[in-house]
């Protein structure tokens, strides 16, 4: 038995069967970072001691032979954008370098509530800025397909962790496409759930209106078992939806035929590599075989969503961040003589290039001149993106678009060149803005052998 290549299931009934155990699992899980990881760097942190007491704890639920919990002994990563009781929670960022937090992340709670066992933190762009793993304070993520390409960001190390069999299923989270775009860079499946399904509780806010928080995974049965656990109303985060959850497992198994895809032109315009095209319309034409009907849809105002998302995204950043000031936690400047300039130069050493221009775009859309030739009316935008979608779901259960416009693209290729880099967001950053779920799951390749995926947004 290959333990690093377990699903969730397989896993788990492998520690209640006693064929193996919670501890070889974490320990073979180890020794694969430790061989592999050097070269990919998607671990910032690890998390043996914790890790190895909850293995501890499932061996003996097994060697009792009492049913193990949903995840029992499911070796997990977690982004470092989600909070870890006395373990260091970085964001990517020095300016949290040294920051261990006092409280869990609802999510991750939830997971080792559940027989999880978190291995360690994961590499990100800092504060989840960014679309290549590149923006890390601490280094890049490389794609474990390709190590000379990006795994895509913001959650390259959760993407990268999983494609190298380095975690069984690993969270992320998702502003403008962090979760599918890595995922779909990595050949492996992200899912962002509905905006409020999962508790943002402990996550470190990016863009609060835009923030999920979801699972990425081998399979799209691993995201479902993942998100039925962390999904459910949480007293600590009032956005959270007090909505049942429904047991997404059970219903994968029911057949596709008979369900309405849209397929919207303005997600096979220009800028769209051709061998992606090619990919994600024979993913179309798979599903046409299985019975779907496919139904042309129009989402007009999609050329419009990136500028909405990169005002509405940096406007929320610019005021989430202003806590980050040297004197509750995180880093403080050294020998500063008032109390401004220990404000300016912890922020100015703290924050790296891409966190400060954020911070500036975001005043500079919510100063008083600008407000509403703005952040006014990009949410004015935001909400004919939303009655465009409201619009195709009328007609259609799900809406099938590529995840990202090329597949991943070479380290440095795009690092000097932040519009390119938010340009590539275009098919992810509308889900958010509308507060839809999506999922991308692998499709196909290209000639270069890298993953091509499709990306299922629906009600
Ligand atoms: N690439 C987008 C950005 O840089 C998305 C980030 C995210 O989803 N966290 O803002």
């Amino acid at each position: 038995m290959e333990l690093n290549l377990l699903t969730i299931d397989a896993a788990r009934s492998a520690i209640q069967e006693r064929k193996t155990t919670s501890m070889a699992l974490v320990e073979s899980f180890y020794a694969r970072i430790q061989k592999e990881d050097s070269a990919i760097g998607a671990y910032l942190t690890l998390t043996r001691e914790r890790a190895l007491e909850q293995a501890d704890r499932i061996d003996r639920l097994a060697a009792e032979g009492k049913p193990l919990p949903p995840l029992g002994g499911v070796p997990v990563g977690i982004k470092d954008v989600m909070c870890t009781r006395g373990v260091r929670t970085t964001a990517g960022s020095k300016i949290l370098e040294n920051f261990i937090p006092p409280h869990d992340c609802t999510a991750v709670a939830r997971l080792e509530a559940a027989g999880a066992v978190v291995l360690g933190k994961l590499n990100c762009d800092e504060f989840a800025m960014g679309s290549s793993n590149e923006n890390s304070a601490f280094h890049p993520v490389r794609n474990p397909r390709d190590l000379s390409r990006v795994p895509g960001g913001s959650s390259g190390g959760s993407a990268a962790a999983v494609a190298a069999d380095m975690a069984v299923v690993t969270l992320g989270s998702d502003t403008g496409g962090s979760i599918r775009q890595p995922a779909s860079f990595c050949g492996v499946v992200g899912l962002m759930p509905t905006y409020g399904r999962v508790s943002r509780y402990g996550l470190i806010a990016f863009a609060s209106s835009l923030d999920h928080i979801g699972p990425l995974a081998k399979n799209v049965k691993d995201t479902a078992s993942v998100l039925r656990t962390i999904a459910g109303r949480d007293p600590m985060d009032s956005t959270s939806a007090d909505v049942p959850v429904p047991d997404y497992v059970a219903e994968i198994d029911k057949p596709v035929s008979g369900l309405k895809i849209g397929m919207a032109e303005e997600y096979f315009g220009d800028g769209l590599d051709a061998e992606v095209r090619k990919a994600v319309e024979d993913a179309i034409q798979s599903l046409a075989k299985l019975g779907c009907d496919v139904v042309p849809v129009s989402l007009p105002h999609t050329e419009y969503a990136i500028p909405t998302y990169y005002i509405v995204a940096t406007a929320e950043a610019s005021s989430n961040l202003a806590r980050f000031d040297g004197v509750r936690y995180g880093y403080r400047a050294k020998n500063a003589r008032t109390l401004a300039e220990m404000y300016r130069r912890s922020r100015d050493e703290g924050f790296g290039a891409e966190v400060k221009r954020r911070i500036m775009l975001g005043t500079y859309a919510l100063s008083a001149g600008y407000y509403d030739a703005y952040y006014l009316k990009a949410q004015k935008v935001r909400a004919l993106l939303t009655q465009d979608f409201d619009g195709a779901f009328r007609k259609v259960d799900a809406i099938v678009t590529p995840t990202s416009p090329t597949a991943a693209f070479q380290l440095g290729e795009k690092a000097n060149d932040p519009l390119a880099m938010y340009l590539a967001d275009i098919y992810t950053v509308t889900a958010d803005l509308a507060g839809i779920p999506g999922i991308s799951i692998p499709c196909g390749q290209t000639r270069e052998k890298l993953p091509a995926d499709w990306l299922a947004d629906s009600w």
